[in-house]
């Protein structure tokens, strides 16, 4: 059986980012990830600015004089450009105004008062402050985003800030998905004598989705070589990469093996994890192909395990497994295993783990209601209270 890492290890290293970009208005970019670096062509803020509504001062024009009146000499509403501060006076301004050139100091309004034109400060001499300066976020040629990073609302946040307006961005990957087995039909169909509901399709949809991915969808794949071969065929026309479910191990129902290996390679392997099956990897004609077992729970644990992360380089990211973080366990398992096991949990708001009381590969139920995996490596025995390692779902999708 081959280990997790040596198997995510050996499928990494075949994986070819996609070359082609296209520039998108920074408004259809959301979730892309950038093909080139970014950098600032201007200074954020572009000038010094009010931090507050108040006055602006500039604080050598104090006499000393504890009750000293400024006339206001000038009103500053953002947007607008200040004139120079006329020595002596005082200046009316808002939060994100420019400060005028003689300027230095802004008294927020509520330690002001004010008379007529005049304006005093009974606080006596300010200091120099509330004046946001600029560049104090960005600075003009900085880096703000990087080839490689996934566009957040953010990063496109940033983007803005310094006036981008269109991004280089690597194109999308699309991926075919096949969902294998005669005993499957589709929600809203009405369940006949030894059907399923296909639900592997819709999981894969939506992993991939999260993923900014164009899923391909082929629907369901008669257990026949001549269905399966047709369906893979068709899918290396459209897709960058191919995901399969089910039909996968070497039963006479399975057909997955056998097409693989006429129309391209395939290594397959029996992987120590739980809860999975055999993974297949390999390709179809060029194209990347893997072949997830049926079992729903261990759909959605393989495509995290190893899809994902080949997902991921080819989309131009950095590939990553997360390594979750140490916590004490809800639960004990007393019998060693061969297999790294992922156990469905839940992380309550107070850091605490449960788990869920069935976690048997045909509960699915286990993956909805969880929102971690936590990790029992191979040949390890866990007593309850005892620290294991926790991969939140927000760090894998
Ligand atoms: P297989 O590897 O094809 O023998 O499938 C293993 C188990 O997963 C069987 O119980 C299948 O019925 C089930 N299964 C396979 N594909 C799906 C699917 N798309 N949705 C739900 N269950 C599935
Ligand atoms: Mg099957």
């Amino acid at each position: 059986m081959k280990p997790v890492q040596d198997a995510l290890n050996a499928i990494l290293d075949t994986a070819k980012p996609v070359s082609a970009t296209e520039t998108l208005p920074l408004m259809q970019a959301h979730q892309r990830v950038l093909a080139a670096a970014q950098t600032s062509p201007v200074d954020v803020p572009p000038a010094d600015n009010s931090a507050m509504d108040g006055y602006v001062f500039c604080t050598s024009d104090y006499n000393g004089e504890q009750q000293q009146w400024f006339e206001i000499s000038q009103r500053i509403p953002a947007g607008t450009a200040p004139q120079r501060l006329e020595p002596g006076t005082a200046a009316r301004i808002f939060t994100g105004s420019e400060i005028p050139e003689g300027a230095n100091c802004v008294v927020m309004q509520e330690h002001c008062e004010t008379e007529d034109n005049r304006v005093r400060v009974p606080g006596g001499k300010p200091v120099n402050n509330n004046i946001r300066p600029r560049g104090q976020d960005i600075r003009q040629g900085a880096e703000v985003v990087s080839p490689g990073d996934r566009l957040t609302p953010q990063a496109l946040g940033l983007l803005a800030s310094v006036g981008v307006a269109e991004v280089p961005v690597y194109r999308r990957l699309k991926v075919a998905i096949l969902s294998t087995g005669d005993e499957l039909v589709e929600p809203g169909e009405t369940l006949a004598k030894g059907q399923i509901y296909n639900s592997n399709r819709y999981l894969l949809a939506g992993l991939l989705d999260k993923m900014g991915i164009q899923a391909i969808d082929l629907g369901r794949v008669e257990d026949t070589p001549e269905a399966t071969l047709k369906a893979l065929s068709r899918a290396t026309l459209e897709a960058d990469v191919i995901l399969s479910t089910g039909g996968v191990s070497v039963g006479e129902e399975d057909h997955i093996k056998g097409a693989v290996e006429k129309l391209g390679e395939l290594q397959l392997w029996r992987m120590a994890i739980k809860p999975g099956k055999p993974l297949a990897f390999g390709r179809v004609g060029d194209t990347p192909f893997f072949g997830l077992p049926g079992n729903p729970v261990s759909t959605f644990v393989t495509f995290l395990l190893f899809a994902r992360p080949y997902l991921q380089k080819m989309q131009g990211l950095e590939p990553r497994l997360p390594q979750g973080i140490e916590m004490p366990a809800s639960f004990e398992r007393r019998k060693k295993s061969i297999r790294q096991e992922y156990v469905r949990v839940q992380v309550d708001d107070a850091g605490k783990m449960h788990h869920h009381p069935n976690q048997s590969s045909g509960v699915l139920s286990s993956t909805a209601w969880a929102n971690a995996l936590a990790v029992v490596p191979a040949d390890t025995e866990i007593s309850e209270g005892d620290p294991v390692r926790v991969i939140r779902y927000d760090q894998l999708f």
